[in-house]
């Protein structure tokens, strides 16, 4: 009697804990690639092409619809990731399919300056910014994956205001906000961090012409990630962020389906209560 309790109560606990491992809510924090994804105006331009769309004769006898296609685009386009070579002082770094993957992952942290934005459009993140959320949240954790939420998501893919400007070719008339390369130096200093980003086109402000921030990540092998989507739709502590970027061989960079999961963030109490039932109906039933 004791060993079929024992072993009823460890199903139970087998069972819950298997469940609660599925208790997550996932978040999309990637804009749909697409000819409208935002990318710096001498990249080439994005190509869709519809190559098969239709019941096919030749395979199917025409009894089958089939669709394929082909696409072709820049590294560098809508939600993306920049590897740790793109931007440096001389060669190095390591290239896309070189980032290993954990270095991927990690706890998200949200460092909300949207209202900042609103009164400086050429904001950078500070280190007020980043002391103001650990005073929230406590010290950022090891492996973090940090965003700054500049409110762009809701600009995108209006090019007038992502860039900031009217002119969509002349990058030296483009405004938006990123971070301050003294901010990034401490953070890289002082915390283990695994990815670097935010919302707008580039991490560096527009109005730099050095990408300070570019080199410094890129020089400690961080990935950045630039035009993150829907960063008011998760926590600013709390979630883990996964960038899964396209594994491309030797490439600067990627496009990514970024996305985080929230654990807790469901409330599926009636089917813990189902099988802990049905483990006790098998067992004393
Ligand atoms: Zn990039």
């Amino acid at each position: 009697m004791l060993r079929v309790v024992a072993i009823a109560v460890f199903s139970i606990i087998l069972f819950s804990n298997a469940i609660h491992a599925l208790d997550f809510k996932v978040f999309d924090l990637t804009h749909a690639q697409s000819e409208d994804a935002i990318a710096w105006p001498f990249y080439p331009a994005y190509n869709f092409t519809i190559l098969q769309r239709g019941f096919n004769e030749d395979l199917t006898g025409g009894k089958v619809w089939l669709e394929w296609n082909s696409f072709a685009m820049a590294e560098h386009s809508g939600t993306h990731m920049d590897a740790p070579c793109h931007v440096r002082v001389t060669e190095g770094g390591l290239r896309v399919h070189e980032i290993p993957l954990e270095k991927l992952v990690g706890p998200g942290v949200i460092i909300n300056v949207k209202s900042k934005v609103e009164e400086n459009i050429d904001y950078r993140v500070t280190l007020d910014d980043i002391q103001d959320w650990e005073t929230k949240y406590n010290k950022i954790p090891d492996g973090a994956v940090v965003f700054m939420n500049a409110g762009w998501s809701q600009r995108y893919p209006n090019k007038t205001l992502v860039f900031g400007s009217e002119d969509h070719v002349d990058t030296t008339t483009f405004h938006f906000p990123g971070w301050h390369e003294d901010t990034v130096d401490w953070l890289l200093k002082n915390r283990n961090i695994h990815v670097l980003g935010g919302d707008t086109p580039s991490f560096d402000y527009a109005r730099t012409t050095t990408f300070p921030v570019h080199q410094l990540i890129g020089e400690n092998n961080i990935p950045g990630m630039e035009n993150v989507a829907n960063l008011d739709s998760i926590p600013e502590s709390g979630s883990i962020i996964y960038v899964a970027a396209f594994k491309i061989y030797d490439g600067s960079g990627s496009p990514s389906r970024v996305f985080a999961t929230v654990s807790g963030a469901t409330n599926n109490w009636s089917s813990k209560c189902l099988i802990i039932f049905m483990v006790i109906f098998y067992y004393f039933g």
